[in-house]
């Protein structure tokens, strides 16, 4: 018997294990990065996390947090805080970015096109971020969390950007 032969017979014998893995769809794998993304968060009240895919690829990722150079909100208070703001309004009194307009930035500054991508994000984003998701070129948006931010809902109806709500 020639060796090559051999060694598969043997192999064949050999009782593999056959351990049926834990392997997460595309959507959860990128979900499970958002949600390890916005643990980097510097936001005191709203962990969020956002990344950019096209085609299986991974694009830019981004949490909410103060742009660089500047101190966050978890060093030097939170203002939307101190004055109890209410979940979704006066965005302007937070030196914070969200995450999804920190996911544009970053492909930007880096020159990625993200034109034609999907933005998976732990929350449904806020009105001031559909705006510039449409003209960022992002054609899908899949979220966890909801957020009281009909406006936005609207706004991407227009667009004609299809949302999805995954958490429950
Ligand atoms: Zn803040
Ligand atoms: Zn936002």
């Amino acid at each position: 018997m020639d060796k090559k032969k051999e060694s598969k017979e043997v192999l064949a014998a050999v009782p593999l294990p056959r351990k049926r893995m834990n392997r997460p769809s595309w959507d959860e794998y990128f979900f499970q990065i958002a949600h390890q993304v916005a643990t980097r968060s510097t936001c005191m009240r709203r962990q969020v996390g956002a990344v950019l895919v096209k085609d299986k690829r991974l694009l830019s990722t981004g949490y909410n947090g103060a742009p660089r150079g500047i101190s966050h909100c978890i060093e030097v208070g939170c203002l939307r805080d101190e004055l109890k703001v209410p979940s979704g309004e006066r965005h302007e009194l937070c030196r914070a970015l969200h995450a999804e307009q920190n996911a544009i930035a970053q492909a930007a500054l880096h020159g990625v096109k993200i034109e034609g991508s999907t933005l998976y994000c732990t929350h449904q984003p806020c009105s001031l971020c559909a705006k510039m998701i449409i003209n960022a070129g992002i054609v899908e948006v899949y979220f966890d969390e909801g957020y009281p931010d009909e406006l936005a809902t609207g706004f991407f109806a227009e667009a004609g950007i299809k949302l999805h709500k995954i958490g429950g």
